[in-house]
């Protein structure tokens, strides 16, 4: 029997996809979410893919230490600690800093309280947001960090020195974080894919719900950047190459004799939002209709990464291309609309 792995944050959006590519590498798999973003839904999907037995729910909050402590005692046998249970919204950040320090650098301390003592592995999800707007492109890990605009960027800057320092101060703890640039896709069964609650904050679920016919347009934020085409570059990889980086990352643990790393994860190709709509039009054969709004505050105009660290070190290969990444996206979106999706 394959070691146990908690997956806080596991039936969002880059939750699900770990454990699905967990479950095909053998390992047992407890999920713990609190449903504060996703949709239970999200859970029987995932036994839908992946068969009855392969994964336990417990919903709990990372930021409450007896609902925390229950979940060690009840699966004593946790060999690992995948932690993406988080708010993510930059605006909602702004708006309620109070929630977003709470639920993610207090429910951070809470896991750790519990974890750093035990000997298990912890993997944190950081953000490139850590950069802002990078004085160097490619960003590499040691490219310094920028104070962060929004409450919810500087929850992941503070994160990752708290797991830094926690590993210092404790030779046993073994931890890394990695830094994602822009997740997107869904899994090639399209039985699962991102779910966004209410209107969605991000590019490519919106490009995707205006495809369907969900939204009238999508809103460009800006087109007057100092970029090829004046609208902001990112650097989006699917999320599924994504999942494979949180596998190898906890192998790497398991293994080595460190106990700290951090690791950039993206494809390293920058590309612009009117781009990203022009592709999605090609693979999809939809139109998407667009108006060019203002900018939104706190995006930088570029960032794309240079992930050379996590391919030499742990030998990450990314498989699929920005348009597979595209059309698996558009493939689950028909999929969502397909079986009566009208949760909001
Ligand atoms: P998501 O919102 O889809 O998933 C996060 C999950 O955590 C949700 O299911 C939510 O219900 C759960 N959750 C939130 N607070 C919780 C709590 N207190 N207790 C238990 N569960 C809780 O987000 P995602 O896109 O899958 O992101 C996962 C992680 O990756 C987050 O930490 C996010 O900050 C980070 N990240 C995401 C992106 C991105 O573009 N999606 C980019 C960089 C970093
Ligand atoms: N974007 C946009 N319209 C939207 C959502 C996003 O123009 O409805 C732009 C956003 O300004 C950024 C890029 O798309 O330049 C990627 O945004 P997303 O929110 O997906 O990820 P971020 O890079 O902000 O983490």
């Amino acid at each position: 029997m394959g070691l146990k792995i908690l997956i806080t944050g596991g039936l969002g959006y880059i939750g699900a996809h770990v454990c699905a590519v967990l479950h095909q590498k053998g390992y047992r798999i407890v999920l713990m979410d609190n449903l504060s973003n996703s949709f239970l839904q999200m859970y029987h999907q995932l036994i839908t893919l992946l068969g009855e037995q392969s994964l336990e729910f417990e919903k709990k909050d990372i930021s409450r230490p007896d609902e925390v402590k229950e979940l060690f005692r009840k699966h004593s046998d946790i060999k690992g600690v995948i932690h993406l249970a988080a708010l993510k919204s930059v605006n909602q950040s702004i708006a309620q800093p109070l929630s977003y320090y709470h639920n993610n650098v207090g429910g951070l301390i809470t896991l750790l309280s519990e974890v750093k003592s035990k000997n298990i592995p912890f993997l944190f999800s950081s953000s490139c947001t850590v950069y802002g707007q990078a004085d160097q492109l490619p960003i590499k890990e040691n490219t310094s960090l920028k104070p962060s605009f929004s409450p919810y960027g500087f929850t992941k800057q503070v994160g990752e020195q708290i797991i830094k320092d926690t590993a210092k101060a404790n030779d046993s703890f073994k931890a890394m974080s990695l830094r994602y640039f822009n997740p997107i896709g869904a899994h090639p069964s399209s039985l699962i894919g991102e779910w966004p609650i209410g209107e969605p904050q991000n590019l490519v679920p919106y490009i995707t719900q205006v495809g369907i016919g969900k939204r009238k347009e999508l809103k460009i934020f800006g087109d007057t950047y100092d970029t090829t085409d004046g609208t902001c570059i990112r650097d989006y990889i699917h999320v599924m190459d994504l999942a494979e980086a949180h596998v190898l990352g906890l192998e790497t643990l398991f293994s080595s004799n460190s106990n700290h790393y951090v690791y950039n994860v993206g494809l390293g190709k920058g590309v612009s939002v009117k781009e990203m709509v022009s592709r999605f039009e090609k693979v999809s054969e939809r139109p998407i209709k667009y108006k060019i709004s203002k900018a939104r505050k706190g995006d930088v105009p570029i960032a794309y990464a240079d992930a050379s660290r996590i391919r030499h070190q742990l030998n990450w290969q990314p498989k699929y291309s920005i348009n597979d990444a595209l059309l698996s996206a558009w493939n689950w979106e028909k999929y969502l609309h397909s079986n009566n999706d009208h949760k909001e």
